[in-house]
């Protein structure tokens, strides 16, 4: 579908990746990633505070066809410490709803070091926000029904990679399964694109204004 390439496309620019496979949700991107690179007797690492559907997906269907889920905190990259023979390590920076952050390229390279491959949920931040590619992780992923498109009138997903055969298995599984999104909202998305920047620095003055108000707040226990 011309209208996928050309959203595909303009993603792949702001990510910094050679391929982006555009998905009908978040999740259906979420499912793509597990489902393209897990399977029985495989370990995955995990957030246990990354977003709250994912995880279910994890120790949900996934751990009942034989995935071993391992969950650690995304706050002081304490995923480091059980990277022992996984096949896939999961970040989400920040994690929401928390705003955790962890040091990806750290955890990156710990990762790549005993053979797993990396992704990142980069809903939060966005691709113009953060780009994982960059900090060397193999997949960058994103819920583009929030901070991308922003609008409040559409539900869709992106998977960027660095790598084109992880690409092929990906669009397949988009075929197989059915998680196609629908044009009209990819073109809607790629018109929102047009107001990223724009929001995303709107997003971070009022986030900054609400944040100082509240700090300044003796009954004010905590400010993420
Ligand atoms: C919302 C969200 C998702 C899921 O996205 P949908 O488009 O609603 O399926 C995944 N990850 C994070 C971090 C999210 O905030």
């Amino acid at each position: 579908n011309p209208t996928w390439t050309a959203y595909e496309k303009a993603i792949t620019e702001l990510e910094g990746g050679v391929a982006t496979i555009a998905f009908s949700s978040g999740m259906a991107a979420i499912a793509a990633i597990f489902g393209t690179t897990l399977k029985a007797g495989d370990r995955l690492v995990m957030p246990s505070d990354a977003y709250y559907t994912a995880r279910m997906l994890a120790s949900g269907f996934f751990q009942t066809l034989g995935v071993e889920v391992q969950l650690a905190p995304t706050a002081g990259s304490a995923q480091r410490d059980y990277l022992e023979g996984p096949k896939l390590l999961w970040l989400e920076s920040p994690s929401n709803p928390n705003l955790d952050v962890c040091d990806i390229a750290l955890l990156v390279e710990a990762a790549h070091a005993v053979g797993a491959l990396v992704v990142v949920d980069n809903t939060t931040a966005s691709c113009l926000g953060q780009q994982p590619l960059s900090l060397g992780a193999d997949y960058s992923l994103s819920s583009d029904t929030k901070v991308t498109t922003g609008h409040s009138d559409l539900v869709l997903g992106h998977i960027t990679v660095r790598d084109n055969s992880l690409a092929d298995k990906i669009r397949a599984w988009r075929t197989q399964m059915g998680a196609i999104p629908g044009p009209m909202e990819v073109w809607l998305a790629h018109r929102s694109l047009h107001t990223l920047d724009m929001r995303i620095e709107r997003h971070g003055k009022n986030a900054l204004t609400v944040a100082e108000v509240l700090a300044s707040r003796t009954h004010v226990k905590g400010v993420r």
